[in-house]
C-alpha cells in the first residue's frame, strides 16, 4: 500500500500544491524515528540524487513557464530547462546573484519579475537583512513555507530538540525568514515557543530566569548575541548556565565551527552548541550539525541535499571546484516556488564529504569543519584570504581580552581592532595586541597591525554583526 505524506500542519491553508510527491519523506508531521524527523535522512545517496533530480526538472520546467526574470535570463544564453537532463547538466544554466535580483527590483519595483505567481497571492513577505547590499524583497508562497517548516523541524530535532520543550527566541522579529522559520517550527513540533520581541536584553535574561527549569530548553540567537546575553546575565549577577538552556542553535554567523566560540558559548552556558544555515533567497536550512557532531572539534555540518543542489564554484573563476576541494556556494533551492533560487550565489566557502561517515548514521553529505566564512565577508591582504572568523578564533582564544572585534579596512591595509576584558588596566593593551598579533600571525599567516580598545567599544547587534569596517 502506498503511505500517504501527512501535511497537518497547514493542509487546511495549502489548497494546491505543486512538484513532485516524495514517498521516502513519510509523514511530516511527526518523527520518523527517535533519531531522525524525516525518512529521508538515512537513505542511501543514490536515492537522494533522484530525488534531487526529479525535484529539478520540475522545477526548471515551472520557472521557466512562470517567471519572466528566469525565462528572459534563459532565453538570453540559449539554454532551456530541457537541455537539463540529469544533475551534471546543471552548470549549463547561468548563475545568478543578489545584485541580479537587485538590479531586477529596481528595475521592477518592488517584486521584481521573478515571481511566479502574484504578490498577493503569497503568504509570507520578507527582505534580506541588508548587511551587504540594500534590502532585498522576497515572497513565499503556503507550500514555501510548509517546505520550510519541514527542514527546519528536522534540523531542530538533529540538534536534540523534543517535543514538549521550550524555545526561547532572541530575536526583535524583523521581516527576516530564518528566525520567523525556526519559530514556527519549533511551534510545529509540538513545543513552547517564547520570543525575546523588543524586551531589553537585561528584562529578557530576567525572563529566562523566572521560568528556567520548567521545561527542557533550547536558545535560537545569533553567536554574537548569545555572547551579549551571557554578559548582560553576569552583570545581573545571574550565572547564565542557571538559566536551563540544554541547546543552543546558532543562525546567521559563523557559531559552533569556530571551536573558540565554541568553547566559550558551551561552558558559559553550558550547552551543547548547533549550527542552523540558510539564506533568505533560498530559504533553508542549507545546513544544520547533528548531536554527534556537537561532541567534535570542529563541528561539521549536514547538507539537505534532498532540497538543495549545492555546487562548490572556484571563487576566481565560478567554474566547478576539482572533486573534493573547497568551494565557494552556488545553491538551487529545490523546494521553493513562489521566488525559485536556481544556480544561486550564496558564497559560503565549504568542503563538502559526500561519503563522510557521521556517527549519526544520516546518509546527508557533510560540509566538513562547517561554513566558516561567506565571499562577502573575505578580505585580501597581502594576496592571503582573511575570512573574520579566523581572527575571531584567535580573539577568543586570548586571555585579557574580550570577544568583540571588527576588521578595519583602511586602502590596502587591515586593521584588527579588538576589545579588552573588563577591569583590564590601560597598560596591559600594548601587550596584549603584541600577543594578538603573533596569534593571527600563527592562524592566518599574515602579520596584521592590531589596536586594543577598553570593553563595550563595539554595540553587540541581534541581528548579523557586520564584523568588517571601512576607514
Ligand atoms: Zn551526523
Amino acid at each position: 500500500m502506498r503511505a500517504r505524506i501527512g501535511y497537518i500542519w497547514t493542509d487546511g491553508m495549502v489548497g494546491e500544491r505543486v512538484g513532485p510527491e516524495i514517498l521516502d519523506e513519510g509523514d511530516r508531521s511527526r518523527p520518523a524515528s527517535d533519531t531522525f524527523w524525516c525518512g529521508v535522512e538515512t537513505i542511501p545517496l543514490e536515492r537522494i540524487k533522484e530525488i534531487q533530480l526529479q525535484r529539478l526538472r520540475f522545477l526548471l520546467s515551472f520557472t521557466y513557464e512562470r517567471s519572466q526574470f528566469y525565462r528572459e535570463l534563459w532565453d538570453s544564453k540559449k539554454v532551456r530547462p530541457s537541455d537539463v537532463k540529469t544533475l551534471a547538466d546543471l552548470p549549463k544554466l547561468p548563475i545568478v546573484t543578489k545584485y541580479d535580483f537587485e538590479k531586477d527590483q529596481a528595475a521592477h519595483p518592488p517584486f521584481g519579475t521573478a515571481p511566479t505567481s502574484p504578490p498577493n497571492e503569497h503568504l509570507k513577505y520578507w527582505q534580506t537583512s541588508g548587511t551587504t547590499a540594500r534590502p532585498r524583497v522576497w515572497l513565499d508562497t503556503r507550500q514555501d513555507w510548509e517546505n520550510g517548516i519541514l527542514l527546519y523541524t528536522r534540523s531542530l530535532y538533529g540538534h536534540g530538540v523534543r517535543p514538549g520543550w521550550r524555545g526561547f527566541f532572541s530575536f526583535g522579529f524583523p521581516p527576516f525568514i530564518g528566525f520567523w522559520l525556526c519559530f514556527a517550527a519549533t511551534e510545529a513540533m509540538g513545543c513552547q515557543v517564547v520570543p525575546k520581541g523588543t524586551l531589553p536584553t537585561t528584562a529578557w535574561i530576567q525572563l529566562m530566569r523566572n521560568i528556567a527549569g520548567t521545561a527542557p530548553s533550547f536558545l535560537c540567537s545569533t553567536p554574537t548575541y548569545a555572547i551579549r546575553q551571557m554578559e548582560a546575565a553576569k552583570e545581573l549577577s545571574i550565572n547564565p548556565a542557571d538559566l536551563g538552556m540544554s541547546i543552543l542553535t546558532l543562525a546567521a554567523e559563523p557559531g559552533a565551527c569556530v571551536p573558540a566560540t565554541n568553547r566559550l558559548l558551551s561552558e558559559g552556558w553550558n550547552a551543547k552548541i548547533h549550527d542552523i544555515l540558510g539564506v533568505t533567497e533560498t530559504s533553508g536550512p542549507i545546513l544544520f550539525s547533528c548531536k554527534a557532531q556537537a561532541d567534535m572539534t570542529p563541528v561539521s555540518d549536514h547538507v539537505n541535499i534532498d532540497y538543495f543542489i549545492v555546487e562548490l564554484l572556484d571563487p576566481e573563476t565560478l567554474e566547478p571546484a576539482p572533486a573534493g576541494a573547497p568551494g565557494t556556494t552556488c545553491v538551487t533551492a529545490l523546494g521553493r516556488y513562489g521566488m525559485p533560487a536556481v544556480r544561486f550565489l550564496v558564497g559560503d566557502y565549504l568542503r563538502i564529504d559526500e561519503h563522510a561517515d557521521c556517527p549519526c548514521g544520516r546518509t546527508l553529505p557533510l560540509a566538513v569543519g562547517g561554513a566558516v566564512g561567506r565571499s562577502d565577508d573575505v578580505l585580501f591582504v597581502k594576496g592571503i584570504k582573511l575570512y573574520p572568523s579566523l581572527v575571531e578564533a584567535s580573539v577568543r582564544s586570548l586571555p585579557g581580552l574580550g570577544v568583540e572585534y571588527r576588521l578595519q579596512k583602511k586602502g590596502e591595509q587591515v586593521v584588527v581592532l579588538a576589545e579588552a576584558e573588563p577591569g583590564v588596566p590601560e597598560q596591559q593593551y600594548a601587550g596584549l595586541a603584541q600577543k594578538l598579533q603573533q596569534d593571527i600571525r600563527l592562524k592566518a599567516t599574515v602579520t596584521l597591525p592590531v589596536e586594543v580598545h577598553p570593553a563595550g567599544t563595539f554595540p553587540r547587534l541581534e541581528t548579523k554583526t557586520p564584523r568588517i569596517i571601512k576607514g
